[in-house]
């Protein structure tokens, strides 16, 4: 507290000061250098300047009042421990300065070392260390980060310096410059600086540490991090901390060194000693490959004091953060520093292992391990993968590029739509490879096994639609030259083996998870976890894979603690059935259009032409024990589950003949004055069913009350099948959907004839049905007089697709395709809307839709049927809002199983 009561602001915590949890304050590096440094664990002192500080910076160009005084006890502090004072002629106590927001993210300031340096502090760091030759390179490589990350100048003329000086004294590695070489060069490098910047290097160390922590806060609004905080929805008034670490020394011969290491292996869960070691050497130099590493247990030779120090300090990490931690440290002359830990990233398999091996040591609840698995990882796995690409015989890897969307495919290479889409009609599988795709490659896309592009990131339109259609593609393989007039594609090899060249035909295989892209055809091999839900493979089977076993015990959590109920959507027995085995808890969507196709199609025709009650009535009745029949296999396969049946959605123009094909027929008939009536009333009804937006048009409950008897034979159908399965002694649990409601009165005219239908099927064959009559959500003015339409209706699903469409006023088809990359790319959106749920808009009127249905009343049974329901972040959405149920394609199904049990465990 200050004198006048109010807190006063505190801008600077020592590393005893913080802990863990203050990541927001303290940068994630920060809180955890706080949190070692109170485990007891050996970290070089220091202190972290917050995010606080940072954020009056960016607004007001000044660092805070307070900041200089509190840094200055801090250091003094500091210095005070340490014995030693910054940048002092003798015995110098050196820093480095490194940023460290709340996530990690590129773009931010790189870590400058050895501040404190200076023209006569330098020769103390001699005596201090014996060694001049180490305090000369240390003070190059001060001026070369400073000079390129504080002042901005090109490390390029640094990186040059330092070549010619090698050139001039024929050493082939820096570690043979010796001290007089590196004087050399730190007066070369002096002069950079004063010609690049017009300024001497700063010789007060104070003034070197003020710049760089002015330059952390300016890295905040870089170019790079900017653009990255836009794509993953980071808030840009976070800010970033800073942190002032007094420095260890890694390159003072051969009893030091740095290096990095896991509690565990990142890529299996494995537990064991992983990590990379290099003698001599100082911060990034062990993963910057610049000498050979050596394997993190090669250091138990080497130094087996540290060796066992550091396995005891990586068990102390693991059981006190519960989790894989990545470790950075560093050993000066014989003794062990840690210098960074974080819970590390790790791959999906991975993710799935550690939970269910920290369960059982104990570590973890059950509840908890459901936290450290995501949806997303789960639906990694199950994606067919390729086998071991590298050691195909006949294969070669050319090149990597980004992971845009994932699977695995082989195919023809391809160069351009026009083939790609007739390769394909004769039964090729092809690889479309563009430089970029733009709108004009839709169909191509569409006909292509996967996509391959050398240009473009993850926003690209290439990347973009491929998601979309749940297609392979890698994008942005820079390394391959494509040359779409010539329809080929060079590559320099990724193996080293030698440029290849990929005409046209040639097969290539790309992988959409790792980014890879091979010629020659890769094996694919479905994916183990896929193989378990399918019932091919069982957990606690003696050769289960580890991973299975872990993913049933999480799946088996999940089902435990979730709320809400996971249906599927499926409109046959045989996706009912693979949705049952995957979990499917019911059917919340098939659509009965597919029923309508084929064969059908000359009912639907007649249907249409019908110029008599009589004539459409006989369609109808065609149609009837057609459609029964497939209700009864449905039915059959779902049996004792709910299966929630959508009467006809799509206009009735798409069950008729293309209108310039039929033309075409129409005009040739004539013209050998052999005019066919049929063809000629098709072709009207054609032109007379026309629309101009076909989606905001004739469909849905509208057909239904344009077309009498339409929805009324649909409706006896599925009645008649759940008649005849009751009385096989099935349990059929049929409900009727009605689309694209738009207000009460259109549900109740279907409902009510709908009712009467039921009713007669009921006397007919006297059993009771329970058939529940709901219907979907997926205008906006449904879902604002949700509370009416409840009265007519006994369960609401969302159609959160058309309720997307509606709500933006976006044509699925077109937007993706044209201007959702620029959408992505400017960030006014960091997801497409109809890949995650759109909390705001959408989001609002599903559940403002549902608490008014429910007021209405009480037991409205609510779902969701649109694709949103298999998206791991919109799944917790629905959850928040109260539904009783999603449904997605089912082999989204365990996706949301997982995610309906996260959702609840983060609520609670
Ligand atoms: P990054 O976020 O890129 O990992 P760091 O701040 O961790 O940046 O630092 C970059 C490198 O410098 C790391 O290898 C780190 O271990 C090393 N390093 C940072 N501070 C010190 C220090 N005080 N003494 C010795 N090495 C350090
Ligand atoms: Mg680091
Ligand atoms: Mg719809």
């Amino acid at each position: 507290m200050s004198k006048n009561g109010t807190r006063a602001v505190k801008y600077v915590y020592d590393f005893t000061e913080g802990n863990k949890d203050l990541k927001d304050l303290l940068g994630g590096k920060g809180a955890n250098l706080a949190e070692m440094t109170n485990l007891g664990l050996p970290v070089p002192p220091g202190f972290t300047i917050t995010t606080e500080a940072c954020k009056v910076y960016l607004e007001s160009g000044k660092v805070p009042d307070p900041l200089r005084d509190e840094v200055s006890a801090h250091l003094a502090d500091l210095e005070q421990a340490m014995g030693r004072k910054l940048g002092a002629p003798t015995d110098p106590l050196l820093v480095s300065v490194r940023s460290g927001a709340k996530f990690s993210m590129p773009g931010m300031m790189d870590t400058v070392l050895n501040i404190g340096l200076s023209d006569t502090s330098v020769a103390g760091l001699a005596a201090q260390a014996g060694d001049e030759r180490f305090a000369w390179d240390s003070y190059r490589r001060l001026i070369q980060m400073f000079g390129k990350t504080v002042l901005g100048i090109d490390g390029e003329l640094f990186e040059h310096e330092l070549d010619e000086l090698r050139a001039e004294q024929q050493a082939k590695t820096d570690t043979e410059l010796t001290a007089a070489h590196l004087k050399t060069l730190v007066k070369r490098y002096k002069k950079i600086v004063k010609s690049e910047t017009g300024q001497d290097f700063p010789q007060d160390p104070r003034e070197q540490m003020d710049l760089a922590v002015k330059a952390v806060f300016s890295s905040w609004n870089g170019d790079r991090a900017r653009l990255y905080r836009r794509q993953e929805r980071i808030p840009h008034d976070l800010g970033t901390a800073v942190n002032i670490c007094s420095m260890v020394f890694g390159n003072m011969g051969d009893d030091s060194g740095t290096g990095v290491a896991f509690t565990r292996d990142p890529a299996s869960g494995q537990q064991g000693v992983y990590g990379d070691y290099l003698a001599n050497a100082q911060g990034e130099d062990v993963v910057a490959g610049i000498r050979n590493t050596v394997a993190l247990a090669d250091l138990e030779r080497i130094d087996k004091a540290s060796y066992d120090e550091l396995l005891r300090i990586m068990e102390t990490l693991e059981n006190h953060y519960k989790d894989l931690c990545d470790i950075e440290f560093t050993i000066e002359r014989g003794k062990l520093w840690m210098l960074q830990t974080r819970v590390g990233k790790r791959t999906a398999a991975a993710a799935f292992r550690i939970a269910t091996q920290l369960v059982d040591q104990g570590l973890i609840s059950e509840a908890e391990a459901l936290q450290r698995v995501t949806g997303g990882q789960l639906a990694q796995l199950m994606f067919p993968r390729f086998k071991d690409g590298e050691h195909t015989e006949g294969v070669r890897r050319i090149a990597r590029g980004l992971a845009a969307s994932p699977g695995a495919a082989s195919g023809k290479a391809v160069f351009d739509s026009y083939t790609a889409i007739k390769w394909s009609r004769s039964g090729e599988k092809v690889i479309l490879i563009r430089r970029e795709t733009n709108p004009d490659d839709l169909d191509g896309m569409i006909a292509a096994e996967g996509i391959l592009t050398s240009r473009g990131g993850k926003t690209s339109h290439a990347a973009v639609v491929a998601r979309g259609m749940g297609k392979t593609c890698v994008c942005g393989a820079e390394d391959l030259e494509v040359d779409t007039k010539r329809r080929r594609l060079t590559a320099p090899g990724a193996d080293g083996k030698g440029t290849v060249v990929v005409e046209e035909g040639d097969v290539v295989s790309i992988d959409g998870s790792t980014g890879k892209v091979y010629v020659g055809e890769v094996p694919v091999v479905p994916s183990p976890v896929v193989e378990y839900f399918e019932g091919r493979m069982h957990a606690g089977a003696d050769d289960a894979d580890e991973l299975v076993t872990a993913v049933h015990r999480m799946m088996a959590y999940a089902d435990r603690v979730r709320r809400m109920r996971v249906r599927a959507n499926a409109d046959n027995a045989e996706d009912a059935l693979r949705a049952r085995r995957f979990g499917a808890q019911g059917i919340g969507l098939c659509r009965t259009e597919h029923m309508f196709l084929g064969e059908r199609r000359q009912y639907v025709e007649r249907l249409i032409l019908a110029d008599t009650p009589a004539e459409r009535d006989e369609a109808l009745k065609e149609l009837l024990p057609l459609q029964k029949r497939d209700f009864v296999e449905l039915f059959e396969a779902m049996d004792g589950l709910p299966v929630t049946v959508r009467l006809l959605d799509p206009p009735l123009h798409e069950f008729l003949p293309d209108i310039t094909e039929l033309s075409v027929r129409v005009a040739l008939a004539e013209s050998r004055k052999d005019p066919h009536e049929n063809e000629l009333r098709l072709l009207q009804a054609v032109h007379r069913l026309h629309e101009q937006n076909p989606m905001l048009g004739l469909r849905g409950v509208r057909l239904g009350l344009v077309i009498p008897g339409l929805f009324a034979m649909q409706v006896r159908a599925i009645a008649e099948a759940a008649a005849e399965r009751s009385a096989a002694k099935g349990d059929p649990r049929a409900e009727i959907m009605i689309p694209l409601v738009g207000t009460v009165q259109e549900l109740e005219l279907v409902r009510d004839e709908a009712s009467r239908v039921i009713a007669e099927v009921e006397s007919a064959t006297g059993t009771s049905l329970g058939l529940a009559l709901g219907t979907m959500i997926e205008l906006p003015r449904a879902a604002l007089t949700a509370g009416e339409i409840a009265e007519a209706a006994e369960f609401f699903s969302f159609g959160t697709n058309d309720l997307t469409q509606t709500v933006w006023g976006f044509s699925r088809d077109d937007v993706e395709a044209s201007f959702f990359t620029a959408y992505l790319e400017k960030g006014i959106f960091g997801v497409s809307p109809f890949e995650t749920i759109d909390r705001e808009g959408v989001g609002r009127l599903v559940a403002d839709a549902a608490s008014a249905g429910r007021a209405t009343r009480p037991d409205l049974k609510l779902g969701v049927c649109g694709e949103h329901g298999g998206d791991p972040e919109s799944v917790r959405f629905f959850h928040e809002v109260g539904l009783d149920y999603v449904s997605c394609s089912p082999f989204r199904v365990p996706v949301a199983r997982l995610e309906a049990a996260r959702a609840c465990a983060a609520t609670a």
